[in-house]
């Protein structure tokens, strides 16, 4: 579609409304085409004990590859699913494929977790504590095999509800991580109330860590306020061996980024986990009773 702007002038092409919206549509029918088809896949990034260097567990990230388009941004995608009703059935298929993923490397690595991330969406969805209970069982994973990220905005939307249905998941003996926390908008006094076991540091916080600045500080805060609740922290986007001297001094206890390793696809786990070394026994997972 072409705008005239005078004679001579330059002829802009906009795609109308009408192309935008069709776009648009075609791109959730294919979305929902690669759920159906199970079309989407996972990668995992290390979660690393910045003590001991040990590898505790992955987190869980979705990916997808458009036929035409290429690669879509997480982010994009997340939205892209949440907007057209899809969110629901592709988490269900991210969890299912995670905890199987999961199962393939337990034989060897029984103590890893895998760490999913939910939308709020997912997370109201009356049948998320069912499907979570089921996934579990019907693989026979411990409850400490999974923890699962909810992001601080998600959560304050309607704080009872959410406290509600956390605790439902924590009654499941499934531990809870607040995800990039540090961003959001909202008051601290919810995290008294939250059944969590984890903060993990928004890498915002984490990127331009130097003793003493503004981050160092923030940083600071947030792991002394996380122990003094009795919660573990785990700093994200790790890239300098600086970071990780500086957040370990601090006292936080894990750590994940490109320091350690990009997010790996799910055949190159194995390997990565024979390369390094791995927790064998957890006092976490003592704590939370190996099922
Ligand atoms: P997140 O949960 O905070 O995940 C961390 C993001 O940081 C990931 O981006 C990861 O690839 C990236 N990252 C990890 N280490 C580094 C580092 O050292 N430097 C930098 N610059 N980045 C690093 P990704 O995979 O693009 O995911 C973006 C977001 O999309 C995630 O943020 C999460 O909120 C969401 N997401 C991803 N997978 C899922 C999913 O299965 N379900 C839901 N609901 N959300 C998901
Ligand atoms: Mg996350
Ligand atoms: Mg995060
Ligand atoms: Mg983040």
């Amino acid at each position: 579609y072409a705008k005239q702007k005078g004679r001579g002038a330059t002829v802009f092409y906009e795609p109308s409304m009408a192309t935008v919206v069709a776009e648009h549509l075609q791109l959730e029918a294919d979305l929902q085409r690669a759920i159906e088809r199970h079309q989407l896949s996972l990668n995992y990034q290390p979660i690393v004990s910045l003590k001991t260097q040990q590898i505790v567990g992955f987190e869980a990230l979705v990916r997808w590859s458009h036929p035409q388009r290429g690669f879509v941004s997480p982010i994009q995608l997340i939205k892209l699913a949440e907007k057209a009703g899809l969110i629901v059935s592709m988490g269900q298929l991210v969890l299912s494929q995670a905890c199987q993923h999961l199962l393939q490397w337990k034989p060897q690595f029984p103590n890893l977790y895998v760490s999913v991330n939910l939308s709020e969406i997912q997370l109201r969805h009356p049948n998320l504590i069912a499907e979570v209970e089921q996934v579990l069982k019907s693989l026979q994973l411990p409850p400490f095999s999974l923890k699962l990220e909810i992001t601080e905005s998600n959560l304050m939307e309607n704080i009872n509800h959410a406290t509600e249905l956390l605790e439902q998941l924590k009654a499941l003996k499934i531990r809870l991580l607040i995800d990039d926390f540090g961003t959001g908008y909202s008051s601290l006094s919810y995290l008294q109330q939250l059944p969590v076991d984890t903060l993990k540091i928004d890498r915002s916080f984490v990127q331009n860590i130097q003793v003493g600045n503004k981050d160092f500080e923030i940083a600071k805060t947030i792991i002394n306020l996380a122990h003094s609740l009795g919660l573990e922290v785990v700093a994200e986007g790790i890239e300098t061996g600086h970071q990780v001297e500086i957040l370990a001094q601090l006292g936080c206890e894990f750590g994940q980024g490109y320091l350690f390793s990009p997010p790996l696809v799910d055949t190159e786990v194995m390997n990565f986990l024979n390369q390094y070394s791995v927790r064998e026994q957890g006092t976490e997972n003592r704590e939370q009773g190996i099922a």
